[in-house]
């Protein structure tokens, strides 16, 4: 498919926000929520950009202020270089939001589904590109078929087709693969690589960290309304400084040698020993020595890297453990 943005690799960001604030009012039943705390973001254009957070972090009430589905309290964005203030309509076009939820009328077919949408944006009818969406989507056998012959992966694909079809540079997918088995996980992912190698910028929430590393060349990490980190992903995976040697002897241990002993060494279930260190300050080799000084006759051994879980819980934890 070949987007009708204007300059897909032009300079500038995709999306910008200063000082993005948002507090919901109180009304009967619940207190006043300051769901963003004056945040700063950039989304540069051409990337996959990953929205991290634990559930009610304000990844939603993000991207509703940048879709014109929710009004901020202070502060600016910037949609594809429309100020949402000055240019509400501009900005709105600019971005394609695919909904988590997989309500799709079952009334239409796919091709009719995607006239609507593109009805309900306003494009002519001379510009809709209702087979050419289909077609990128692998919808185009279906694009007459009754909704319910659709599988599970063929709606979630339409859904992304009908938020295309207005031609938005700039596509987010909110939780594109929650609930979903890890087959249609690896289809949804090709999919979206797909798009932005066509030229669409990407922005996901999830809360899939394997789903962030997989995909994202930047990520964001967003806990209780504030970017607590944003940085290229490879950034934030070398910035933890963590690795684990996965040690397996000769002999299952049964407890850890107290000439081992520390609270970076730990025996897994099946007897091997898992050793975490700081690439940077510890050598392998004096923790493998140290290993055979212990006693123990190394069979196999492998090393383990950090992953975003690790950066996750470090950066959200100590939150987390404030408020229980
Ligand atoms: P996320 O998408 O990261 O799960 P949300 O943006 O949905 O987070 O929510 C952020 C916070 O704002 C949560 O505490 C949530 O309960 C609250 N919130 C979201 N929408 C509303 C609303 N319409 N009214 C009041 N509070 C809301």
């Amino acid at each position: 498919m070949s987007p009708h943005h204007d300059t897909p690799t032009a300079p500038g960001s995709a999306i910008e926000a200063r000082n993005l604030r948002k507090v919901y009012k109180a009304d009967g039943k619940t207190a006043a929520k300051e769901a963003l705390k004056d945040i700063d973001l950039v989304i540069p254009r051409g990337s996959i950009f990953g929205l991290l957070g634990p559930n009610g972090a304000g990844k939603s009430t993000f991207i509703n202020i940048l879709a014109g589905l929710v009004v901020k309290t202070s502060g600016s964005a910037t949609v594809w270089g429309n100020d949402i203030d000055i240019a509400p309509r501009q900005a709105r076009a600019s971005i394609g939001v695919v909904p988590q939820e997989l309500n799709i009328d079952p009334f239409f077919t796919p091709a009719e589904a995607l006239e609507l949408q593109a009805g309900l944006y306003g494009v002519p009818k001379s510009e809709r590109r209702t087979m050419e969406i289909l077609k990128s989507l692998r919808l185009d056998d279906k694009a007459n078929a009754y909704m319910r012959t659709l599988s599970g992966g063929m709606r979630r694909r339409l859904l992304v087709g009908k938020a295309m079809v207005h031609s938005p540079p700039i596509l987010v997918l909110d939780e594109p693969t929650a609930g979903v088995d890890i087959e249609l996980r690896r289809q949804l992912w090709e999919q979206v690589r797909e798009l932005h190698e066509q030229g669409t910028t990407i922005v996901l929430t999830t809360h899939y960290l394997e789903e962030a590393e997989e995909l994202c060349d930047r990520i964001a990490i967003i806990d209780q309304g504030e970017v607590v980190a944003c940085d290229t992903t490879s950034n934030l995976l070398a910035g933890l400084d963590q690795k684990a040697l996965l040690i397996t002897p000769t002999q299952p241990l049964a407890q850890v040698p107290a000439a081992l002993a520390s609270d970076r060494v730990t025996l897994k279930d099946d007897g091997r020993l898992h050793i975490a260190y700081q690439p940077s300050k510890a050598a392998v080799d004096k923790i493998l020595s140290d290993v055979r000084k212990a006693g123990i006759t190394v069979k196999d051994i492998s090393t383990e890297e950090a992953d975003l879980e690790d950066i996750f819980l470090q950066l959200t934890y100590g939150d987390r453990a404030r408020e229980s």
